[in-house]
């Protein structure tokens, strides 16, 4: 039995995501009262791996890479958590990004854990062959520091199928010939072809929806006819959008890395996307919509906001210039403390990313059972327990808000941080 005694709140380290994360979680930890103790342990991460491999260029150079992998959290089960590759991803962005994961698993009620990590990279400087190279190096060097059991990688920014069919690949390789079929649910997010589940490409994006539509019955809203914009269209942003236009809402901005667009009359999912794969991933240039300026992006007017890219992207900064009355995060972190409270303060609602965006993770534990199994699951099935497990976690926040005066962050972290709270003082501690 954990023994309760008073503890002083750990200090952020520095400003940024990492601060954010921690700022939810002891607000949270208040208000439910959380056991000191669970509360010392979970303000830090078990296990954090920073590795310097090298790798051969194309051009016959050898360029030093560094690679992050961050378990925050395992009481629950396994660690779980994306891997993404991109010019920010330091070791804090690493630590937050596992954080959240730990309360996203939680809430969603899966046998998991949290991890994140990636490379500091810029994707788009190197070939095809050189980022194979790099992934493979990355996954050797992580070696048994991850596992099917033990932790098990997905896609996130600038990574995807392609990445985790060669970090299957590269694993599986490490193992006798015996074991190496055993070793497939080493990381989610694979091709359908290679040990994927049908769907999991637009399982978060499928959620990011589910959670708008679950929001609008429960407030007797329509949402034929809403507008909405979205940042980022990527993997998340895609297919968020793709399903909200087919229930007849109106896309009328984009933003991804390259700029801004926005069409008050609608702009088609399907044409922006397919612009942008034959113009190198870049929305800038649609033919049908007019280039709009990224600094005002969020003050473009709509109903629904959907942040799917990088985090803190709603600040105090441009809090006060959103014009939709929902935010539904689909991307990890992207409204920071200070501009979470402006938007409370203008009475708009955030559905929060842990719950918002937890289709991606559900979607993944659904292809681990696959592959722990032996089976192969059908779309139609896929979606519809997707659904119910996100109907499930949804409810439970809504009640959660209602019966406790509260919004749906401090709802969801609640929840989340409570499941951990039991594991934790069923089990006691070593020794
Ligand atoms: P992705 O790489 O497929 O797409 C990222 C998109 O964001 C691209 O369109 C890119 O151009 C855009 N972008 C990058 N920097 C930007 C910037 N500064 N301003 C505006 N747009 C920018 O990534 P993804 O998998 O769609 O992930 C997006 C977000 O969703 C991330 O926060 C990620 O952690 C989160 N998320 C992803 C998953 C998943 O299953 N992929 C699951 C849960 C959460």
């Amino acid at each position: 039995m954990i023994n309760e005694q008073t503890v002083e709140k750990p200090k952020p380290l520095k400003r940024g995501m990492l601060d954010n994360v921690l700022e939810q979680f002891n607000h949270a930890a208040d208000v439910i009262n959380l056991n000191p103790n669970v509360r010392k342990i979970l303000s830090i991460t078990n296990t954090e791996i920073i590795i310097n491999f090298p790798v051969r260029m194309d051009n016959g150079d050898v360029e030093i890479f560094t690679g992050y992998r961050v378990q925050h959290n395992n009481a629950l089960g396994p660690y779980k958590g994306g891997l993404r590759y991109h010019p920010t991803v330091d070791i804090d962005a690493a630590r937050a990004l596992a954080m959240w994961m730990t309360w996203k698993t939680s809430l969603a009620g899966l046998p998991y854990g949290g991890a994140k990590g990636g490379i500091q990279i810029d994707p788009s400087k190197y070939s095809k062959n050189e980022l194979e190279r790099i992934t493979r190096r990355f996954t050797y060097a992580l070696g048994e520091n991850i596992g099917p059991e033990h932790d098990i990688p997905a896609p996130d920014v600038n990574t995807n199928a392609q990445t985790m069919a060669w970090i299957a690949d590269t694993y599986m390789s490490t193992k006798s010939t015996s074991e190496r079929s055993k070793n497939q649910h080493v990381v989610t997010g694979k091709p359908t072809g290679s040990g994927g589940l049908e769907g999991r490409d637009r399982a978060t994006g499928y959620g990011v929806f589910l959670t708008i539509k679950f929001w609008a019955e429960k407030n007797n809203i329509s949402l034929a006819g809403k507008k909405y914009i979205v940042q980022g269209f990527g993997n998340v942003g895609y297919w968020a959008s793709h399903f909200l236009e087919i229930e007849g809402a109106k896309l009328v901005g984009v933003q991804d890395a390259f700029g801004s667009v926005q069409n008050k009359e609608g702009i088609s999912t399907e044409d922006l996307f397919n612009y942008s794969i034959s113009n190198n991933g870049s929305i800038l240039g649609f033919p049908e919509a007019e280039p709009f300026d990224s600094k005002e992006f969020f003050s473009i007017d709509c109903d629904i906001c959907i942040p799917a890219a990088l985090g803190n992207q709603i600040t105090k900064h441009n809090a006060h210039t959103v014009k939709a009355t929902l935010i539904a995060e689909g991307a990890n972190g992207p409204t920071d403390v200070e501009g979470e409270k402006i938007l409370m303060e203008r009475g708009i609602t955030i559905i929060p990313d842990i719950l918002c965006n937890s289709g991606g993770v559900i979607g993944s534990y659904f292809e681990w059972l696959q592959n722990r199994n032996g089976e192969l699951w059908q779309m139609d099935e896929i979606l519809e327990k997707l659904e119910k497990k996100l109907r499930t976690s949804f409810e439970k926040v809504v009640n959660y808000t209602e019966e406790n005066k509260t919004d749906m962050r401090t709802a969801a972290f609640s929840i989340a941080i409570e499941r951990i709270e039991k594991a934790y003082i069923l089990r006691g501690i070593f020794p």
